[in-house]
């Protein structure tokens, strides 16, 4: 058995972000990978900016005496003049400091008379000012190339006045389910037959880490058709990723249509719900490659999954996931756990990784699901994460665990 760090090592390295790079505006950027670093073409402020409303005043002239004159009124957004010495500047948030004043004073500590004002408060050099540059410096990079750009990073590359972002292309993922006993919804539910959850499932996974997919929904469990799908998806797709028919003795033919159209490696991961899981490769047909580049990959990935709900479910989150980011050009793929205290006694240790469902309590610690069986969906919507249980370790109440937070795996 493989253990789920070596497995995981193994995808990676095989993953190389994928060709194919577009020019967004900035407004259309969200859930996207830059390919390229932003630059910050200016300083942030660029200019010496009040953070307040009040006075810019120059220190130095209080010594004679708190009473000045107001020379001059800034509002925001417009140029001042340097301050006439031996008076104060009225000047608003996020108004320029006028040359010469090296402090500003809070309305609050001023009283007005007229066209004088009286500062009651000794302002420290800088006092209220926003030093030009003091966010981003000219020049600095403020994005690395790699990022997924959330809202606030659009919002930084807007604030250098970046209106375009070069980004990868969506990684293109094709998905299909076999099984005769699988139903859609919507259908009567025959004898000895089952919903296709994890159409719904794995699908929402893919659309949430930004994949365009396409979804061939359930193939025949025949050869040639197993055949058929895998040779269309192939050209068009960086990854093909099927679900159930992994499991040892299988009667299923995802595993020799994958081995007659590619190559594919038969895993057991030592991780619990999970086990099983296949990845490889199909060949791309020859002329499907659309041409004259001859930069296109010769094959596309194949990841094949258990069918079981949850473990399906949890090697997503656990392989497929940062294999695709992965592909997308990210460069942080994996999850940030925390450390939170057990609140539950899980006796018996398993010689496999364990990812228990678990959730957060109003005490802090963790609440585990009743039944972690890899068939029990209920749990994984129960859950707020997983925790991540070494091999052959029993956890007792009051010991500190690894959880993975759904927040870290679900996007
Ligand atoms: P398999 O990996 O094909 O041996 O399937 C393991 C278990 O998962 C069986 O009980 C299947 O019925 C179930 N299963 C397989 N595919 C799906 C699916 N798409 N949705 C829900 N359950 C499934
Ligand atoms: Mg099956």
């Amino acid at each position: 058995m493989l253990a789920t760090a070596d497995a995981l090592a193994i995808l990676l390295d095989a993953a190389r972000p994928i060709d194919g790079l577009e020019t967004l505006p900035t407004l259309d950027a969200l859930n996207r990978v830059l390919a390229t670093d932003v630059t910050s073409p200016l300083d942030v402020p660029p200019m010496n900016t009040s953070a307040m409303d009040g006075y810019a005043v120059r220190i130095a002239d209080l010594a004679h005496g708190s009473r000045l004159p107001v020379s001059q009124r800034i509002p925001a957004g417009h140029a001042p003049t340097p301050l006439a010495p031996g008076s104060a500047a009225r000047i608003f948030t996020g108004a320029t400091v006028p040359a010469g004043a090296d402090a500003v004073v809070m309305q609050e500590q001023t009283e007005v008379a007229g066209d004088e004002v009286t500062i009651v408060h000794r302002p420290q050099a800088g006092e209220w000012i926003t030093a030009q540059g003091a966010d981003i410096r000219a020049g600095s990079v403020i994005l690395p190339a790699g990022t997924r750009l959330t809202p606030q990073a659009l919002g930084l590359a807007a604030s250098v006045g970046c209106a375009r972002l070069e980004v990868r292309r969506r990684v293109k993922v094709a998905v299909f389910f076999t099984g005769d006993e699988l139903t859609m919804p919507g259908e009567p539910l025959k004898p000895g037959a089952i919903y296709n959850s994890n159409r719904f499932t794995l699908r929402g996974l893919l659309e949430r880490l930004g994949c365009e997919v396409t979804d061939y929904g359930i193939v025949a469990d025949q050869l040639e058709a197993t055949r058929a799908t895998l040779r269309e998806a192939a050209h068009a797709h960086d990854l093909i990723l099927t679900c159930g028919g992994v499991s040892v003795g299988e009667e299923d033919h995802v595993k020799p249509a994958v081995e007659a159209e590619g190559r594919l490696s038969m895993w057991q991961i030592a991780m619990k719900p999970g086990k099983p899981l296949a990845f490889g490769a199909v060949r791309r047909s020859a002329g499907g490659a659309g041409g004259e580049g001859g930069g296109e990959p010769a094959e596309t990935f194949f990841i094949g999954l258990p069918g079981n709900p949850v473990s399906s479910f949890a090697t997503f989150l656990l392989f497929v996931r940062p294999f695709v980011l992965r592909l997308a050009g990210v460069q942080a793929v994996a999850p940030r756990a925390l450390s939170l205290r057990a609140d539950f006694t899980q006796g018996k240790a398993d010689r496999r990784n364990e990812f228990l469902r678990a959730r957060v309590n109003a005490a802090g610690g963790l609440d585990l699901f009743a039944n972690q069986s890899s068939a029990v969906l209920t749990s994984t919507v129960w859950a707020d994460g997983l925790i991540d249980n070494p091999p052959n370790h029993a956890i007792s109440a009051g010991e500190t665990v690894r959880f993975i937070p759904f927040s870290e795996l679900l996007n």
